[in-house]
């Protein structure tokens, strides 16, 4: 019996919690997941099935790359001027800060790379080969049928 990952992130059969989890994380492929512990089945609606639901509108908008940019070049002011501020008027660094610099700059080309990657259409042709393989799963009539007990709607296509 598949049932719902609650969202303290803890296997519903087993309670052991699943690794990494984060409740605001979304992620593309089957929101029917295993446990890795226990071998049962839990719906797990952080996945997105493209076939039947959207993309997360952060993956369609240039501006949320923008913004981590953004974020990243604020803390590159910050912690450089910070830097430059400690060197100068006491003749000394914090090496944490050049950590955050360096972070800093990581976060700035993720966000650049990003938003040209929805620009170009680069991220569109990435969704539309998760949702080919979405359609894939969504074959599978079981699948679909299981999907739909779930809650889920499912195009008459697929039943
Ligand atoms: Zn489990």
């Amino acid at each position: 019996m598949v049932q719902i990952l609650p969202t303290s992130g803890k296997c519903p059969h087993c309670e052991k919690a699943i690794s990494g989890y984060s409740s605001a994380a979304r992620d593309y492929g089957t929101p029917i997941r295993t446990c890795r512990n226990c071998n049962q089945q839990y719906l797990d609606s952080r996945f997105i099935e493209l076939a039947v639901e959207e993309p997360a509108p952060r993956d369609l908008s240039a501006s949320t790359g923008l913004k981590v940019a953004l974020f990243g070049a604020a803390g590159l002011i910050i912690s450089v001027g910070f830097t430059l501020f400690t060197l100068f008027s006491r003749g000394e660094y914090y090496p944490r800060m050049v950590i955050v610099s360096v972070m800093s700059v990581i976060l700035i080309i993720y966000g650049i790379v990003d938003a040209i990657r929805v620009k170009t259409g680069a991220k569109m042709k990435s969704l539309d080969k998760k949702r080919n393989e979405s359609e894939q799963r969504l074959m599978d009539k079981a699948y679909a049928h299981q999907l739909r007990e779930l809650g889920y709607n499912i195009p008459e296509k697929y039943l």
